[in-house]
């Protein structure tokens, strides 16, 4: 009996707990589910709800298809930047969705579960684009299990409504760049914890062919 409901737990079998809970980390009946939304204590995720604010739902929104894409590159750039000083990021993805519990989701995949612990204890206290943030560790694993599979391939008939994740993706070069960039300053940082250890000759050798591409290129202006 417990191995099948261990089976079971967060499918749409499951009887007790949510499931859209349990794989989107964001439930249309929120706090009034009737299926529970049982909270990870450690998580490598963190979810932040409703961060991003398409300007495309403005009702005075003017902007073009190609300026669209460098504001969202931009928001995309500014958080990666922020999220990635609290650990080593697997994946960062922002949601389209129009629905309340969906809107301008961004989940954010930490390698370890101490980053996302900390990146949730110090956003909470923040602002972003004036507004204060709501943080928590979410039970989601694998992202592609929460997105659409209809969006992904052609347009899904449920559109911004829709319970399961509609990603919007940030410009593939950007996106290229901020990993390159996260994979520099690890290598950095691990030669430098490293070195630290060595005596002080050693020290100063190393540190001098370290040069200074230290990724850098952030937007001072939102956090
Ligand atoms: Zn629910
Ligand atoms: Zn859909």
């Amino acid at each position: 009996m417990a191995e099948y409901l261990a089976s079971i737990y967060g499918t749409e079998k499951d009887k007790v707990n949510c499931s859209f809970y349990f794989k989107i980390g964001a439930c249309r009946h929120g706090e009034r589910c009737s299926r529970k939304h049982v909270k990870p204590t450690f998580s490598q995720t963190v979810l932040i709800a409703n961060m991003y604010k398409n300007p495309a739902h403005e009702q005075f929104c003017t902007l073009t298809p190609e300026q669209m894409q460098e504001d969202f590159d931009l928001f995309y750039e500014d958080v990666f930047t922020e999220l990635a000083t609290f650990g080593e990021v697997e994946e960062m993805i922002v949601c389209d969705n129009i629905g309340d519990h969906l809107v301008g989701n961004v989940y954010c995949q930490y390698r370890y579960e101490e980053a996302a612990g900390n990146a949730v204890e110090s956003l909470n206290d923040r602002f972003y684009a004036g507004r204060p943030l709501y943080a928590e560790l979410s039970p989601v694993t694998d992202f592609r299990e929460a997105c659409c599979r209809q969006h992904e391939i052609a347009e899904c008939n449920r559109g911004g409504f829709c319970n399961f994740m509609h990603l919007r993706h940030p410009s593939r070069p950007l996106k290229r760049d901020l990993q390159d960039g996260q994979r520099l300053s690890i290598r950095e940082k691990e030669r430098e914890a490293r070195s630290s250890h060595r005596d002080d000759d050693d020290r100063r050798s190393s540190r001098h062919h370290e040069d200074d591409r230290h990724y850098r290129h952030r937007h001072d202006d939102g956090f």
